[in-house]
């Protein structure tokens, strides 16, 4: 049976960053309170909550004590630990549950759930020796791509290997942790679809959206991705077929290779939002933090019919190097929304916010979005130097 939480319960929320804040934007929005807990003050989600908590995801008294003011926990950081959504759980409902998170936290256990059950993944080996890694990188072939089992994200935690001369470097910078070795794919291009699925099994996606990434950060999102059709449907039943395997209650966003022959491998599993799906907020007319509320409260989800084509640029911290960025110039720009993250600080890849534009076709979309960001970057006027 679905359990229903109206609009003017309270919902709890792990995790303090921009996935957080746009998700609380759209629970108030609906008429939902919003507490968060995270280790940091005036954080993103924390400025625009009701509520928020400073404690170490770890401190398993600060987490009962803050299910037990919400209806419903959801996270915006899948790396908490497993006792803290398990603490979590005695008191309040966790969506997506700690199953969820426990196959997706790690990239060998996420990668090996994906194989065993028939979605094609890139060719990877378990790598927990030195011997292992030698062997594997015979079988599989170079290059190949070294990663951490645990908490990889945005390109952390990954080498490339491209000859036997970097197998030292590379084994010892892991210092012995236990990492999944990945065939090298030289792929034609990446798409994610971001799906969201409810308690009864319902589900809906949007995209799939077409990513381009700069030193491993997402740097550019389109939508529709300019595939073929037949491409576009299989990467919508994949994400089907993940999210009712793994029985999500929320939203998860499945990261795919396109191969040069037209294959779908899967790359990685986000059991949350993500910055794939920052168009669907202006774009679409329900964005996928508003079907995170919707499918943790119990509520029908909504419609993900998109008006026009989109395109998403990130704002990272790098655009602030050479002086305040101009937001004058941006402003200027017609079709073009900005979303800022409220974050004191920018440094060099720090995701600070994005940039959405709507128009005919995806690439005008993505030429409106890279020239206003090209825009905020000061000129070196007296002024600004
Ligand atoms: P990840 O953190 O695994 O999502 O990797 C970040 C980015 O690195 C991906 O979006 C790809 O652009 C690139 N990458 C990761 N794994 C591979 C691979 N096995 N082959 C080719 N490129 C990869």
């Amino acid at each position: 049976m679905t359990s229903f939480i109206p609009p003017g319960s309270t919902l709890g929320v792990l995790g303090s960053g921009q996935l957080g804040r746009m998700f609380t934007i759209a629970a108030r929005r609906l008429g939902y309170r919003v507490h968060v807990l995270s280790p940091d003050d005036d954080t993103p989600t924390g400025q625009v909550a009701d509520v928020e908590i400073r404690a170490d995801y770890r401190d398993l008294d600060a987490i009962a004590e803050f299910a037990q003011q919400v209806a419903v926990v959801t996270f915006e950081f899948e790396n908490v630990p497993a006792e803290t959504a398990a603490a979590a759980e005695r008191f309040a409902p966790v969506r997506p549950g700690g199953n969820v998170l426990h196959v997706t936290q790690n990239r060998l256990r996420e990668k090996s759930f994906l194989r065993d059950v028939g979605i094609p993944v890139t060719p990877f080996r378990a790598i927990r020796s030195r011997a292992a890694l030698e062997e594997s990188l015979t079988g599989l072939g170079m290059p190949a791509v070294l990663k951490t089992a645990d908490w990889g994200y945005d390109g952390k935690g990954q080498a490339a290997i491209r000859s036997t001369s970097d197998v030292d470097r590379c084994w010892s910078a892991f210092d012995g942790q236990e990492a999944i070795l990945e065939a090298f794919v030289d792929f034609q291009c990446e798409v994610s679809v971001v799906a969201a699925r409810d308690q009864a099994g319902r589900f809906v996606s949007y995209g799939p959206v077409m990513n381009s990434h700069a030193n491993h950060i997402l740097d550019v999102s389109i939508c529709p991705a300019p595939v073929d059709a037949k491409i576009a449907q299989q990467a919508v039943e994949i994400a089907r077929e993940i999210l009712s395997r793994l029985e999500v209650v929320g939203v998860l966003c499945v990261e795919f290779f396109v191969t040069k022959e037209g294959k779908l491998l899967v790359n990685e599993l986000a059991p949350r939002p993500h910055n794939s799906g920052h168009f669907t907020i202006d774009a679409c007319t329900t964005c996928q933090f508003e079907q995170q509320v919707r499918a943790i409260c119990g509520l029908p989800l909504g419609s993900t019919r998109q008006h026009r084509a989109a395109a998403m640029a990130n704002l990272l911290g790098d655009v602030w190097e050479p002086g305040p960025p101009r937001w004058d110039a941006l402003l200027a720009h017609d079709d073009v929304k900005l979303h800022l993250y409220g974050k004191a600080s920018a440094r060099p890849g720090r995701k600070m916010g994005h940039l959405t534009s709507l128009a005919d076709t995806p690439d005008q979309a993505a030429e409106r979005v890279i020239a206003a960001r090209q825009a905020l970057v000061a000129q070196p006027t007296a002024k600004h130097a």
